[in-house]
């Protein structure tokens, strides 16, 4: 564990000059872990500062014995005030674990939570120069669908290559179109036969013989696509599922292959009627080249709307990351069943689709989305420094992972100084918290090893690092 490893000092506080110092604690306060559990599992990832006022403030005997608790901690968050990274980090675990609850046989229940393999534990690793802290040796689910921190990962990759494939466009002298398509729906259409509905339309869409004319194998200016599927809901019209498709055509002017894309409306029409769906002028649209550089811009907004937890007018249609949010962080229960019934009906699908041969004509390489979720990271030991600043054994990650945002921001704060500093502060936290429940002895409420954590296997620890 990391507080036992290193022979380094946590933080202290010298209230009196006003700022922070680092200061020496007595290694008998190291001494006895106890193995307790008292934040429930919904309580996991809120936010940290009771924790880590609460632990401080005991490493510092002066502090310990003239401040309340309610003052270490203002203490605290008036000394180390989360920076916006930070922030929105605790935002996603928080409504990752809410995912967790909602979903709890998916891989999301145990991404970042679980450990990959019982032999290696939990490493806090501290890139000082980029100020960023994270863990490897945990497990994660590269879904994009119900994952906020593996989502944001994979956008972050995705706008890039819509970014770069956009930019190739241009330099090939092609013209980017955005063709939305959708159909008219309403509350109380389940969103499972919505949607197989509409895939089977955009299916005959495909195949229509108007749009293999405009393909460029069969001599027309259709480059290429790529197809994002997206929706919404909770609205008053229900589920609204959608396609957006990012055209590129070999045209000479942009007006001509908007004229071209128009062509597709009477296919697309025809495919909806074909599959029982209704479709009016609303259900097939297209814009320009800016419109297009508008949604890729806009790539993975909704779940930054989400965590800047800003409220959509009543009736609107919501993103599943902020029906994810509402549900965790306003205790709205239907978002919560509707964000469970997304999150079933479109785990396994592709987010992004690209025609065949698209990404060899633009040179993009092909990443999955565990890949991506995992990339950033790759790029981070690219940087080469980082340095290991914590470790925690299986068990020991089953009582500290409820503040594992907290202990990431103590990383980034003082390295491994901070990670020790944190689990003090949890250590403490949890036996005041014990006390105030009765003196519950601390060995009756230990935690085991995560159950989902897998045997011992070395293998699995390749895709670990996030
Ligand atoms: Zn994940």
């Amino acid at each position: 564990m990391a507080f036992e490893r290193s022979t380094s000092t946590p933080l202290d506080f010298d209230t009196a000059g006003g700022h922070e110092r680092l200061g020496a604690m007595p290694m008998d306060a190291r001494q006895g872990i106890p193995g307790v559990r008292v934040n429930p599992d919904k309580s996991a990832d809120s936010p940290p500062a009771a924790a880590a006022g609460g632990g401080l403030g005991n490493t510092a005997k002066s502090v310990r014995q003239t401040q309340s608790e309610k003052e270490r901690v203002r203490h605290l968050q008036t000394h180390f005030g989360k920076t916006a990274a930070q922030e929105k980090r605790e935002q996603r675990f928080k409504h990752q674990r809410a995912a967790a609850r909602l979903l709890p046989s998916s891989r999301t229940a145990q991404c970042l939570w679980s450990v990959a393999s019982n032999c290696n534990g939990v490493d806090v690793i501290h890139n000082e120069a980029e100020g960023r802290a994270r863990y490897a040796g945990l497990q994660t689910c590269g879904s994009v669908w119900s994952c906020p921190v593996c989502s944001a990962k994979v956008s972050e990759i995705r706008r890039q290559e819509l970014n770069d494939a956009l930019a190739v466009a241009r330099q090939k002298g092609l013209i980017p179109v955005l063709v939305s398509l959708t159909t008219r729906h309403k509350r109380g259409d389940s969103l499972a036969s919505l949607l197989a509905s509409l895939k089977k339309a955009k299916q005959r869409w495909a195949n229509h013989r108007g749009f293999a004319s405009l393909r460029s194998k069969n001599g027309g200016p259709l480059v290429g696509y790529i197809t994002a599927t997206e929706v919404t809901g909770g609205g008053v019209n229900g589920w609204h599922p959608h396609f957006h498709i990012l055209m590129f055509f070999q045209c000479a002017t942009e007006a001509e292959a908007i004229a071209k894309a128009e062509t597709l409306r009477g296919p697309w029409l025809a495919g909806l009627k074909s599959e029982g769906l209704s479709g009016t002028g609303a259900a097939f649209d297209v814009q320009g080249g800016s419109a297009a550089g508008n949604y890729i811009t806009k790539w993975g907004a909704a779940e930054e709307v989400a965590l800047g937890g800003k409220k959509k007018g009543r009736g609107d249609g919501r993103a599943p990351f902020q029906l994810l949010a509402d549900y965790a962080d306003n205790d709205d229960k239907q978002a919560g069943a509707l964000f469970a019934e997304y999150a079933k009906e479109f785990a396994g699908y592709r987010q992004l689709v690209w025609s065949p041969g698209l990404k060899a004509l633009f040179c993009i390489e092909d990443i999955a989305d565990a890949k991506a979720a995992a990339d950033e990271v790759r790029r981070a030991d690219e940087s080469k420094a980082e340095a290991q600043v914590g470790h925690f054994t299986p068990i020991e990650w089953g009582r500290y992972r409820s503040q594992r945002a907290m202990i990431l921001r103590m990383a980034e704060l003082a390295g491994a100084m901070g990670v020790d500093a944190a689990v003090q502060a949890i250590r403490n936290l949890k036996a005041q918290t014990v006390g105030g429940m009765g003196g519950t002895p601390m060995s009756a409420v230990a935690q085991p090893v995560p159950p989902a954590s897998p045997p011992c296997n070395p293998q699995g620890s390749q895709d670990t690092k996030v």
